[in-house]
């Protein structure tokens, strides 16, 4: 898997060495009714369902389809930052530094995309609309979010800043996974983060009215769950917060804070984190990964629990940012059966604070 990675990252005695995939198709260039397209990781279909609203072309979508299904699923951090800041960031200093120039690099040499077009119809119709100035008696506009440097890469947060622990559940909603979580935590009284996939949101809008009725924080996880968007031009990133964000609030309300950021795999850059904050929201890392979506090294379900079980039990501290994932892994559920009177025996269990870090 590593081997077909869009970017891998060597570091070792303080060389750094880059590799990159398979480019994006040029437009058009790859009719979509050729060829079967790859089970996508996380849909199971050829292309994640609903990105007819996508601006990319559909030859274009079948290459960043394909890169994402050989870089792996879920917020893997297999490849990229991710992986090498890790969870207990072993070696910060230089390997960091050195990480975050490549990355400028990277960001500045993406592969050749065409620019996104006009937002389509159905973004279009989903966009808050202003109200119009009136003659009435002025009112004050709303004060800037306040931002503050994370501790984790690139300026993201690796922690809560407080001595209470966040879940964060990523890639959904899931039909099937995210209505179990919420009862799970409904039944505990705990309040998560839920880093949510744009057109996933645009499919289940009942399912984030769930998540938001329920009292959880709301996070932006990209449009389409792409492993590279680091690469992508600002054009493309701007549309595609700022799409996930109009699809959110089209399902919860336009006021509705949405001030939570997290990068597909954690693959976070100075770009992306500078965007999120320019629309308002923080950039959010972990410290605590049960890596929940790797099953490759336990044998059966029980096995899989048993280790998410553990990891979360063994690394989880006053102040942690728990990373795991409800869409597609039934597993997690079933680990967070145990988990949860745990954690809440020993720790505060908190939403992030919607009024940002
Ligand atoms: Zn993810």
């Amino acid at each position: 898997m590593i081997a077909g990675a869009l970017v891998a990252v060597t570091a070792l005695g303080g060389t750094a060495i880059w590799a990159s995939g398979r480019p994006a198709a040029p437009a058009g260039s790859t009719p979509a009714s050729t060829h079967p397209a790859p089970a996508h990781p996380d849909t199971g279909s050829g292309r994640p369902a609903g990105l007819g609203d996508d601006p990319l072309t559909h030859g274009q979508l079948d290459a960043l389809t394909n890169v994402t299904a050989e870089v792996g699923p879920a917020c893997n951090p297999d490849v990229g930052l991710g992986r090498l800041v890790g969870v207990r960031l072993a070696t910060p200093g230089l390997l960091t530094a050195a990480v975050l120039l490549l990355l400028g690099t990277v960001a500045r040499d993406s592969v050749p995309v065409a620019r996104p077009g006009p937002l389509p119809p159905a973004a279009v119709s989903a966009v808050p609309v202003a109200a119009a100035p009136s003659a009435g008696p002025s009112v004050s506009p709303s004060p800037s979010p306040t931002f503050h440097d994370g501790d984790g890469p690139v300026g993201s947060f690796l922690t809560t800043k407080s001595q209470a622990v966040a879940l964060t559940f990523d890639d959904g909603p899931d039909p099937i996974n995210t209505p179990k979580l919420l009862e799970l935590l409904r039944e505990r009284h705990i309040h998560a983060t839920f880093c949510m996939v744009g057109f996933r949101v645009r499919d289940r809008p009942d399912l984030v009215r769930a998540i938001y009725a329920d009292g959880h924080t709301l996070c932006n996880h990209s449009w389409q769950h792409l492993l590279n968007l680091a690469q992508r031009d600002e054009a493309y990133l701007d549309w595609d917060l700022k799409h996930t964000n109009e699809m959110i609030r089209a399902a919860v309300g336009t006021d509705v804070p949405i001030r939570y950021f997290r990068a597909p795999g954690g693959n976070f850059t100075p770009a992306l984190v500078a965007k999120a904050r320019s629309l308002g929201m923080d950039s959010i890392y972990w410290d605590v990964d049960p890596r929940d979506w790797e099953h490759t090294h336990d044998s059966g379900a029980s096995a899989h629990i048993s280790r998410v079980v553990s990891e979360v039990k063994s690394h989880t501290r006053p102040g942690s940012i728990v990373l795991s994932h409800d869409n597609g892994q039934p597993n997690t559920i079933t680990a967070y059966q145990q988990l949860l009177p745990w954690l809440q025996e020993r720790f505060t269990l908190e939403g992030l604070p919607t009024s940002g870090l």
